[in-house]
C-alpha cells in the first residue's frame, strides 16, 4: 500500500537516509523509533514528497508519489496526492486567525470544492470523532495543546485520507496532555487507518503498532512486531537506544 523503495536522502555531503526498503500494507500501523537525527522525519517528509528523495521511489496505493514530470504536472499531481495523506507534526499548525471550524473546513472547500453545508457537516463529523465539537467555534489560541492536537488530527481527516502521518505529534505536550491525544490515535488505529507513526513513546508504540522500525543513522537496524522488538531485539544498537529510552 506505501511502498518505499531504496529512499536515499542527502543534505550536501550529509546522507540523512541511506537506502531504505519499506512496506506498509493498508490497514497497518508502524512505528518509528529511533535516536534523534537518524532521519525519523526526513523519511516522513519523504512520503508525501515534501522532502524530496535524492534517489528511490515511494508509492502510494499503486501510485507514485516523487513522479519525476515537468512543473505544472507535478504540481497537480502532488496536490492530488497530499490530499490523500494526512500529516499531524509535533507543533500545531493550526491556522492561528481560523477558527476551529474554519481551520478543518478549509481544505476540503478549496481542493473537494464542496459546499459550505457539506464542509460544516463533515467539520461537524470529524470534530466530534476527537471530542472537540464543543470547541467549534473557539480559536486555537483559546484551546489547550491536546485540544489543539486534536483538532489537527481532525483538520487531517476531513481530507479522507488514505494514510496518516504523525510525526511526534505528543513530545510537545504537557504530560496530562498526551493521553487525549493518544487516545485519538488509538480510536484510528481501531478503524483500520494506515499510519505510520514516529514516536518518542515506546508504550504507545507497543500498545497500538503492527510494527516498530528502528532507525539509526540514516538505515533500518531492525524492525519486527513490537513485542520482538521492545523484548528481544537483535541488534547492539536497538538494544542500547531501548535501555535508554525503555
Ligand atoms: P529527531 O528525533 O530529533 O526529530 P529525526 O530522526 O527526525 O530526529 P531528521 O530531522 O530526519 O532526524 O534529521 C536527520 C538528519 O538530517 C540530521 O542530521 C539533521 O541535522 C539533518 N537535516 C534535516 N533537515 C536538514 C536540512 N534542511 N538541511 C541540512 N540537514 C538537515
Ligand atoms: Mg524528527
Amino acid at each position: 500500500f506505501v511502498e518505499i523503495r531504496h529512499a536515499q536522502k542527502s543534505y550536501g555531503t550529509l546522507e540523512v537516509l541511506k537506502d531504505i526498503s519499506l512496506d506498509v500494507e493498508r490497514g497497518q500501523i508502524v512505528a518509528i523509533i529511533g535516536p534523534s537525527g537518524s532521519g525519523k522525519s526526513t523519511l516522513l517528509r519523504a512520503i508525501n514528497d515534501l522532502d524530496p528523495l535524492t534517489g528511490g521511489e515511494v508509492w502510494l496505493d499503486g501510485v507514485q508519489v516523487n513522479k519525476t514530470l515537468p512543473h505544472r504536472q507535478y504540481e497537480k499531481h502532488i496536490n492530488e496526492m497530499r490530499q490523500q495523506i494526512g500529516m499531524v507534526f509535533q507543533h500545531f499548525n493550526l491556522f492561528p486567525h481560523l477558527t476551529v471550524r474554519e481551520n478543518v473546513t478549509m481544505a476540503p472547500k478549496l481542493l473537494k470544492k464542496i459546499s459550505d453545508k457539506e464542509a460544516n457537516a463533515l467539520a461537524e463529523e470529524q470534530l466530534d470523532h476527537v471530542g472537540m465539537l464543543e470547541r467549534i467555534d473557539y480559536y486555537p489560541a483559546q484551546l489547550s495543546g491536546g485540544q489543539k492536537q486534536r483538532v489537527a488530527i481532525a483538520r487531517a481527516l476531513a481530507m479522507k485520507p488514505k494514510l496518516m502521518l504523525f510525526d511526534e505529534a505528543t513530545s510537545a505536550l504537557d504530560p496530562e496532555l498526551v493521553e487525549e491525544v493518544n487516545l485519538v490515535m488509538k480510536q484510528l488505529a481501531q478503524e483500520h487507518m494506515t499510519m505510520i507513526i514516529v514516536t518518542h513513546e515506546m508504550d504507545f508504540a507497543a500498545s497500538v503498532c503492527d510494527r516498530v522500525i528502528f532507525m539509526d543513522k540514516g538505515v533500518v537496524v531492525e524492525e519486527g512486531p513490537p513485542e520482538q522488538v521492545f523484548k528481544t531485539p537483535t541488534q547492539e544498537r536497538t538494544r542500547n537506544f531501548l535501555r535508554k529510552h525503555l
